[in-house]
């Protein structure tokens, strides 16, 4: 099962992503934590990222092809996984395609989680809150300016994916305004139908 986890930054894409890690044993790829990880070691990849992740832009299609061409070929990849957050371009979802291609795989599935922008600002502000008090670090693009550009960025580069993966017949929608439990139990049937027909 191959499937990606579309919507806007905020939508909830990592908390359901970590769940079906959990319950079907597929790992989740998330470009977000990989870039993360090398902006914090301080490696030249992570200090050219830098500037960009912070801005809340997206970085080069190029650095996102070679994290998950190398990813992807991972052994514990070969059942399938999670794209969270890391197809955000059409020039993005078209790459993804050929390299799977090569490896004689497709793309299962797109879930799309519908979410109201002006819910996500206050679901943020929430997380900031709650992040200060446990004496946390808060993320440096969890800030309202850089969350709305985020914001913004979506609507502009990865929206048009809507439409691409709607033509293909993979687009699947799922309101993600629901509760956790609920956007589960929605992501849970797609994935049952999708399982039931590779049988
Ligand atoms: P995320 O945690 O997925 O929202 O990603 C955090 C930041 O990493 C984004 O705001 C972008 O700067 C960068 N990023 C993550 N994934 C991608 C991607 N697939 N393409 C371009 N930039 C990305």
């Amino acid at each position: 099962m191959i499937l990606i986890l579309l919507g806007p930054p905020g939508a909830g894409k990592g908390t359901q992503a970590h769940r079906i890690v959990e319950s079907r044993g597929i790992p989740q790829l998330s470009t977000g934590d990989m870039l993360r990880a090398e902006r914090d070691s301080g490696s030249p990849l992570g200090k050219k990222v830098k500037a960009i992740m912070d801005g809340g832009n997206l970085v080069s299609d190029e650095v996102i092809e070679k994290l998950l061409t190398a990813r992807i070929k991972q052994p514990d990849c070969a059942r399938g996984f999670i794209l969270d957050g890391a197809v955000r371009t059409v020039g993005q979802a078209k790459m993804i395609d050929r390299v799977l291609k090569k490896q004689k795989r497709a793309l299962d599935v797109v879930i799309e989680l519908v979410v109201d922008e002006d819910e996500l600002v206050n679901r943020l502000k929430r997380r900031v809150a709650d992040t200060i008090a446990s004496g946390k670090p808060v993320r440096p693009d969890d800030n309202e300016e850089t969350f709305r550009k985020r914001q913004a960025v979506y609507r502009q580069e990865t929206a048009p994916l809507i439409p691409f993966y709607q033509e293909q017949g993979k687009l699947r929608k799922v309101d993600g305004m629901a509760s956790v439990a609920e956007v589960a139990a929605a992501i849970d049937a797609i994935l049952d139908e999708f399982s039931a027909a590779k049988r």
